[in-house]
C-alpha cells in the first residue's frame, strides 16, 4: 500500500521540538495574537521577501481579507482561473466581487495572461493569478496588464511556499500574496491558518485591523471587520516546520526528478521545472487521456492518486449563478479530465517511487 499522503510524517521526525513549542505557549498563558504569532509574521514575511505578514485564520481569508482591504466588493470583478482549488473562486465571491473566469495556457494549468487580458471590463479591479500544483508562475505579463489598466494583483500562493522564480518568492510580486497552511500544504499547520504577504504597511495595517473585529485601538471599532485570526499555537507549530520548509522543497524536487526520469518516454505529459528552484512540487500532476484507467489500475496495485481537480470551478452549483456552460474554459475543462496527481511528498521513499513508476510502465506496456 502507497498511501498518498501520511500527515504524520512531519510530526513524528520532529516530535521533541514540536512539543516543546505547545508546552512553551500553554504555560505561557497567550493564546490569541500573542508573541509567536508576532514572530511567525515576520519570520514568514522575511523567508517570502515581503516587509510584512498578517496571520488570518486560512488561505481562503487571506484572499477575501486582501481583496477588502483593498476596497474591492460589491460590483467589482476579479479575473482568476477557473482551474483552481475553489476557494479561490470562493473568497472571491465572499468579498462581494464577481469572480470572472480567464481560461488557462494551452501548454500548462496556470492563467493564459492573454485570456486574462481579454476578461478586463471596466468594472475590473484586480487580477488574481494563482501559483498551482507549487509552480511558481511567471509573474510578469500579469504584472505588465495591471499596470497599463490600472489594476491590483492579488496572488493565490496558497500551494507555493518557498518557489523562486525571476528572483522573486511566489506572493512577493503582487500588491499581496496569500497562503494557507491547510495541513497538506508544503508548510502545513494542525488545523486551518492563513497568512497574507505585502511590502504596503498601510495595507497590512488595514488587514490587521479587519481580522481584529476592525480593532483599530483597544477599545476603539473604526469599521467592521471579523474574526480570522491565527492562533498562537499553530503559529509555535508552524515556526518550527518553517525551519525546515526549504529541505523538504528540495527533497521533492528531487522526488519529481526521479519521476520525471522513470517516466520519460511514455505517452503522459509530465511538470517541468522551468527555472531551478520555481517549482515546489506542492504536487506532482501528469496529464494522460487515459486517467481514468490508469487511476484504475494503481488503486488495484495499492497505489494512491487523487484527481486534482476533477471540476472546474465554473461547473460547480455554487457558481451557477455566474451563467456558465460546457466550453466556456476548454483548456480547464480538458485538464479536469486529464490530470492525475501522484504520491510525492518529503517521505515517499525511492523504492515507492520507483513501485509506482514501474506499474504505470506496465499499464502502458
Ligand atoms: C488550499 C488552497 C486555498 C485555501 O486555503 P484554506 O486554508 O483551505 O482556506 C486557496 N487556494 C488554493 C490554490 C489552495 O490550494
Amino acid at each position: 500500500m502507497i498511501p498518498f499522503l501520511d500527515l504524520r510524517n512531519a510530526f513524528l521526525d520532529l516530535r521533541s521540538e514540536l512539543e516543546a513549542a505547545l508546552t512553551a505557549v500553554l504555560e505561557g498563558g497567550s493564546y490569541i495574537l500573542g508573541p509567536e504569532v508576532a514572530s511567525f509574521e515576520r519570520e514568514f514575511a522575511d523567508f517570502v521577501g515581503s516587509a510584512r505578514g498578517v496571520g488570518v485564520a486560512s488561505g481562503t481569508d487571506a484572499i477575501t481579507l486582501s481583496l477588502e482591504a483593498l476596497g474591492i466588493g460589491d460590483g467589482d470583478e476579479v479575473i482568476t482561473t477557473p482551474f483552481t482549488a475553489i476557494p479561490t473562486a470562493v473568497a472571491i465571491a465572499r468579498s462581494g466581487a464577481r469572480p470572472v473566469f480567464a481560461d488557462i495556457v494551452p501548454d500548462g494549468f496556470s492563467m493564459d495572461p492573454r485570456e486574462a487580458a481579454r476578461a478586463v471590463t471596466e468594472r475590473t479591479r484586480a487580477i488574481l493569478p494563482v501559483h498551482l500544483f507549487g509552480e511558481c508562475i511567471d509573474m510578469g505579463p500579469f504584472m505588465t496588464l495591471a499596470r497599463e489598466r490600472g489594476l491590483e494583483v492579488v496572488e493565490d500562493a496558497c500551494q507555493a511556499h518557498g518557489a523562486v522564480r525571476a528572483g522573486g518568492m511566489a506572493g512577493s510580486f503582487g500588491r499581496t500574496g496569500c497562503f494557507s497552511f491547510y495541513p497538506t500544504k508544503n508548510l502545513g499547520a494542525y488545523g486551518d491558518g492563513g497568512m497574507i504577504v505585502t511590502d504596503d504597511e498601510v495595507l497590512s495595517g488595514r488587514v490587521s485591523r479587519l481580522r481584529d473585529y476592525g480593532r483599530s485601538g483597544r477599545d476603539t471599532f473604526d469599521e467592521l471587520g471579523e474574526n480570522s485570526r491565527l492562533d498562537e499555537l499553530q503559529a509555535a507549530l508552524l515556526r518550527v516546520k518553517l525551519r525546515h520548509l526549504e529541505g523538504w522543497n528540495a527533497r521533492r524536487r528531487e522526488l519529481a526528478s526521479m519521476y520525471s526520469g522513470e517516466l520519460a518516454g511514455l505517452p503522459l505529459e509530465l511538470p517541468i521545472e522551468e527555472e531551478e528552484g520555481s517549482h515546489v512540487f506542492h504536487l506532482y500532476v501528469i496529464r494522460t487521456d487515459a486517467r481514468d484507467a490508469l487511476a484504475a489500475r494503481l488503486e488495484q496495485r495499492g497505489i494512491q492518486t487523487v484527481v486534482h481537480y476533477p471540476i472546474p470551478v465554473h461547473f460547480q452549483g455554487a457558481f451557477a449563478s455566474l451563467g456558465h456552460s460546457r466550453g466556456d474554459f476548454p483548456r480547464a475543462e480538458e485538464a479536469c479530465r486529464s490530470v492525475l496527481s501522484l504520491p510525492l511528498h518529503p517521505w515517499l521513499t525511492e523504492d515507492d517511487l520507483r513501485t509506482v513508476a514501474s506499474e504505470i510502465k506496465d499499464f502502458y506496456s
